[in-house]
């Protein structure tokens, strides 16, 4: 019978030039710029446990700490039993799984493209299809855990909600919700 074993890598490859970065190192070799937080599979796991990282792996309407800055940090698994942080965001964003994200990439990318004033008070209804990633009880650097990084801006979201609700909800074909008609 074969013995399970996690394997942890000791390095993740720059998001700006590629080079391999040894885990122990706070700069890319290649470029010199400042390697990712990074934690492994463990340290991952221990942050999940205690409540400082959500699963927003499904995707959904991210809320809290709305101040204008992108401060909530994302994790994505680089592989190998390492997590490392991809990008920041803020409440207001829409998070889009992966499955949404290669279904309506077009329509994403196009409905992104649109900023303005954003109006703050999103009037939530009471729907089959809400997805909602609350991050007002995380601490201060709590994060979310993705799959995939598609974020929509905050006016874009505001504007498309109901739609980006549904067309998350609807891209996997296999869950609950996939079976709804409208
Ligand atoms: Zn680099």
């Amino acid at each position: 019978m074969g013995e399970f074993r996690l394997e942890i890598g000791s390095e993740t490859e720059c998001q700006k030039c590629g080079a391999a970065v040894l885990l122990s190192s706070e700069t890319c070799p290649g470029c010199s710029s400042a390697a990712p937080h990074r934690l492994t599979f463990e340290e991952f796991f221990i942050e999940l446990e205690q409540g400082r990282m959500l699963d927003a792996r499904q995707g959904g309407l991210v809320v809290g700490r709305s101040g204008p800055e992108d401060d909530i940090p994302m994790y994505r698994h680089f592989g190998r039993g390492i997590f490392e942080v991809v990008g920041l965001m803020q409440g207001g964003e829409f998070i889009v799984s992966k499955l949404a994200t290669e279904k309506h990439r077009d329509w994403l990318e196009e409905i992104n493209q649109e900023t303005g004033e954003w109006p703050a008070d999103l009037s939530l209804e009471h729907s089959p299809v809400a997805s909602i990633i609350n991050t007002n009880l995380l601490p201060e650097w709590g994060g979310l855990w993705i799959s995939y990084q598609f974020v929509v801006n905050r006016f874009a979201t505001a504007k498309w909600l109901d739609e980006l609700l549904w067309r998350n909800a609807t891209a996997n074909d296999n869950n609950v919700v996939g079976q709804f008609s409208r």
